[in-house]
């Protein structure tokens, strides 16, 4: 098993060197873990709990809207021909119609019907001259200014949508203006691409609950709660499954009941600790290690495999290194586009931006860097941050800036890439 930490008996898939140890690039892990992150299977869900979901049927309406022609203002229902001219016109007033009632009577020349916004218009009326243009005088009413045009402040029936037109196409990703829409034509449930579930198992010993105060060498499990939230954020339903022991049994319980998820997210015990059994307990369970380690800080121990089992879905497995900021990055680079692509939506991560340096700083060694910063109006300002046991800078930092390989000191000025960290829950 030390020997697989070290790199020893790789799959087939990771290229390494016994001395050397060659590691895959971001890019290549990520295209082996998108290479294998299959769209879920669409079903019919509640059309409250689809937000964020992708549509996979074509929706048609029921129903016309509006159902009738109607106003659009609150004002009154005229014969367009009796306010031709410019001046004021005095009309008779036949009735009020306000929205959900329905007229009785026709509008004839001379008269008209007080309408309020959504009212149907009444039969032999063409225009509504708004409240606003007018003055009520007992059964009068004085229209102050003319002229008005045929059809003015009138939605015509069926303007918006039509009974049996398609309003929604398959593969149109349903944000809170197309649960409105749904809404409108009656649906209370879609068929669409579930939200992927992902358990999310931490590991350690060292491991107390949040409520819990930490006794000696002990520390809170910050990376459940942590990953939990990402889940939430990236679209998908997280099923916490609590903290699993360095043991051999307490891992093969949890991760077993993990693995009956779509994705099955871990934390801790990837690296080349004599507790750290992740791996060795994974390809217990039938997981297949896909790649093991990535040339990235932080972030290098990333696990990442699936489980094929027959006549169900594979499960992705992400060992993430137990490090808070670790585990972040490689949520971030990994895990959320396979989460996008198993949602049925493009796999693109976080969004980026180019920004410039507002101070030097050093890069060193041999693996790319995401440190993390603060971006502000294209300038973006490295954090002192203490490396990846330091979550608490992360509270400042609305960027994660991308330093390349190699030994350089950028400068002020320098233009560099910059993941730009979400502030609010994403679709
Ligand atoms: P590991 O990857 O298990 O070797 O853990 C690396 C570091 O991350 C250690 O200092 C752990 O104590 C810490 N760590 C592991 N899991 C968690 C967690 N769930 N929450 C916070 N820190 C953790
Ligand atoms: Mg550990």
């Amino acid at each position: 098993m030390h020997l697989r930490s070290a790199g020893v008996f790789r799959s087939a898939h990771t290229p390494y060197d016994l001395w050397n140890v060659t590691l895959h690039s971001v890019a290549e892990a990520l295209q082996l873990v998108l290479d294998r992150a299959e769209p879920l299977a669409p079903r019919s869900i509640p059309a409250a709990e689809a937000l964020g979901c992708m549509l996979a049927e074509a929706v048609t309406s029921d129903i016309d809207s509006p159902p009738h022609d109607k106003s659009i203002v609150d004002g009154y229902a005229v014969r367009a021909a009796d306010v031709m001219v410019d001046g004021a016109v005095q009309l008779r007033i036949l009735e009020e119609v306000t929205a959900g009632a329905v007229p009785t009577q026709e509008v004839e020349a001379g008269t008209a019907t007080r309408i309020m916004t959504g009212a149907p218009l009444p039969g032999g009326a063409d225009a509504v001259v708004m409240i606003e243009k007018t003055t009520m005088d007992g059964d009068r009413v004085h229209v102050l200014a003319g002229p008005i045009r045929v059809g003015q402040n009138i939605m015509r029936r069926a303007a918006s949508l039509a009974k049996g037109h398609e309003v929604l196409a398959p593969g149109k990703l349903l944000r809170a203006i197309e649960l409105g829409v749904l809404a409108e034509v009656g649906r209370t449930s879609v068929v669409a691409i579930p939200r992927p579930r992902v358990g999310v198992l931490a590991t350690g010993n060292e491991l107390v609950a949040p409520h819990e105060t930490p006794g000696p060498g002990q520390i809170r499990n910050s990376n459940g709660p942590l990953l939990a939230a990402l889940v939430r954020q990236a679209g998908a339903t997280p099923v916490e499954l609590g903290i699993a022991r360095d043991t051999a049994a307490d891992l093969r319980a949890k991760i077993t009941a993990g693995l009956a998820s779509d994705v099955l997210v871990l934390s801790g015990g990837v690296s080349a600790g004599v507790l750290d059994l992740v791996p060795q307990v994974l390809s217990e369970l039938q997981v297949q290690e896909i790649f093991h380690k990535v040339n990235l800080k932080p972030g290098k121990p990333l696990w990442f495999g699936i489980l094929r089992r027959p006549n169900v879905a594979a499960t992705l497995v992400f060992g993430l290194p137990g490090n808070p900021v670790s585990t972040l990055v490689c949520f971030e680079l990994f895990v959320r586009p396979a989460l996008e692509q198993l949602r049925g939506v493009p796999p693109r991560g976080l969004p980026r931006t180019k920004a410039w340096l507002t101070c030097e700083h050093q890069q060193r060694g041999e693996r790319p860097t995401y440190w993390p910063a603060t971006l502000q109006d294209a300038r973006v300002t490295p954090l002192a941050w203490k490396g990846s046991g330091d979550l608490r800078t992360l509270t400042d930092a609305s960027g994660l800036a991308f330093f390349p390989a190699g030994d350089r000191t950028f400068q002020v000025g320098d233009e560099i890439e910059v993941l730009m960290l979400g502030e609010s829950p994403r679709a």
